[in-house]
């Protein structure tokens, strides 16, 4: 039995699963997780001593590769100094200064330790600000895990939202409507009903969560017409995407200007952040200027915020996106001849640092319907032969995918390889 296998059983006796959060349970491929004892570059080495070229990066954070000495070394200097005071500090000020010159939209930036508080604090803001108790979210976009946001449609087209995990009242679920993604008609069905009642419309500007799926052209430009014609906010969720499609986020790449924009990961550089800003009109709603209540105890940490700023610092170099893109193009490409060659139908969409692979006889994957009729065992099975060939690849078919500044072109020539070997095997 492998070290990863007896930890994973050890684990599950004192861990709900075995694991803190549930998708690292290979519940989405079979089979039991790597257990992780260290990371560099584009590496991640298990408790067996295997090593793996990852395009996980940590979930997406990790665009400069694993172990960054920039990154390392600014947490080390912070530490010196002590690791959380409660109190603010220098770091926090040219933190949010150095996200809002990156992300014009930000005017203000309220800093907290995770995606999904930034989500949930985004909505709250939203509601608060308009008076309005109804969200928008869209069917396959994943926002973390508050109440607002873990619901599923409800059966039929235009019906209140349903909860999709218990524990969540269903009086509070009906709040949050469920349009279709790339569907600017679904959304605007549910605002003739609705109009008046929508605070927000909360979006993936290219959907993570169920795989890769970029926008159509119009799709967020539509968004923000319609919120402009019935004042609801729209609220980018750049917690994937921010940093790792454009510096400027996705909303520089598709040239859209939310009202509320969320970050996390990407801002932490490996630590636990997430942020939410936007128009300094509605962030001046959150306290202790406004009403709408919101807080934490290690928000703007000083170590974390020494991590993410030097991740960002390191972000701002010249050419960075251009190369980060080129190796996902290259990748995409790579992956889909070596499927082609062996004759595996296989469609694939990608993004800046970001790409998915779809199992499928469909050329262009757009919508969330469509993925979930790709061939999930044949994911399964290539998910277990790339593993075998040293690829550690997100262990389910609903994730995208996550390249860094270090794959190099070997490790890129490396990967095909491998896949060209598994398509085979299929
Ligand atoms: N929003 C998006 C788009 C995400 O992808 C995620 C997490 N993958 C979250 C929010 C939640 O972030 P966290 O896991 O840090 O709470």
């Amino acid at each position: 039995m492998s070290q990863s296998s007896q930890l994973f059983e050890q684990a599950k006796t004192v861990i709900p699963g075995g694991v803190n959060s549930p998708v690292r349970a290979f519940n989405g491929v079979g089979g039991s997780p790597l257990f992780i004892d260290k990371a560099n570059g584009a590496y991640i080495y298990d408790v067996d001593g295997k090593d793996y070229i990852d395009y996980v990066g940590s979930w997406g954070p990790m665009v400069l590769g694993h172990n960054d000495d920039r990154i390392k070394q600014a947490v080390l200097a912070a530490v010196e100094n002590g690791l959380s005071f409660g109190a603010p500090t220098a770091i926090e000020v040219e933190m949010a200064e150095k996200v809002r010159q990156l992300v014009p939209s930000m005017e203000q930036v309220r800093m907290v330790s995770s995606g999904t508080e930034a989500t949930m604090s985004a909505i709250r803001l939203a509601r608060g600000y308009t008076g309005r108790d109804k969200i928008v979210k869209f069917e396959g976009c994943y926002h973390g895990h508050a109440d607002s946001l873990l619901v599923k449609a409800g059966s039929g087209a235009l019906t209140l939202g349903q909860p999709s995990s218990p524990g969540i009242p269903a009086d509070f679920a009906k709040h949050t409507l469920t349009a279709s993604f790339n569907d600017l008609a679904s959304v605007e069905a549910l605002f003739d009903q609705y109009g008046d009642e929508i605070a927000c419309i909360i979006v993936e500007p290219v959907a993570g969560n169920m795989n890769c799926i970029p926008p159509n052209a119009d799709f967020l430009s539509g968004l923000r017409t319609i919120c402009d014609k019935t004042g609801a906010l729209l609220i980018i969720d750049e917690v994937m995407t921010g940093f790792r499609v454009a510096l400027g986020g996705a909303q520089a790449h598709y040239n859209v200007v939310p009202d509320l924009t969320t970050l996390g990961k990407v801002i932490g550089g490996g630590m636990p952040v997430g942020a939410f800003g936007g128009k300094k009109a509605v962030m001046d709603y959150i306290a202790p200027t406004g009403p709408v209540y919101q807080a934490g105890t290690l928000s703007g940490n000083p170590v974390a915020m020494s991590a993410g700023l030097a991740a960002l610092n390191a972000l701002c170099e010249p050419g960075v996106y251009q190369r980060l893109s080129e190796k996902t193009e290259y990748l995409a490409k790579g992956l889909k001849q070596a499927a082609d060659e062996a004759g595996i139908p296989l469609a694939i969409n990608y993004v800046g640092g970001m790409f998915g692979f779809f199992f499928t006889a469909e050329e262009k994957i757009t919508r969330y319907e469509q993925v979930t009729q790709c061939d999930i065992e044949r994911f399964k099975k290539f998910y277990h032969l790339m593993l075998e060939q040293g690829v550690y690849l997100a262990p389910s078919a609903y994730e995208a995918g996550f390249l860094s500044l270090a794959h190099s072109q070997k490790d890129l020539d490396k990967t095909i390889a491998a896949a060209a070997h598994c398509f085979k095997a299929l």
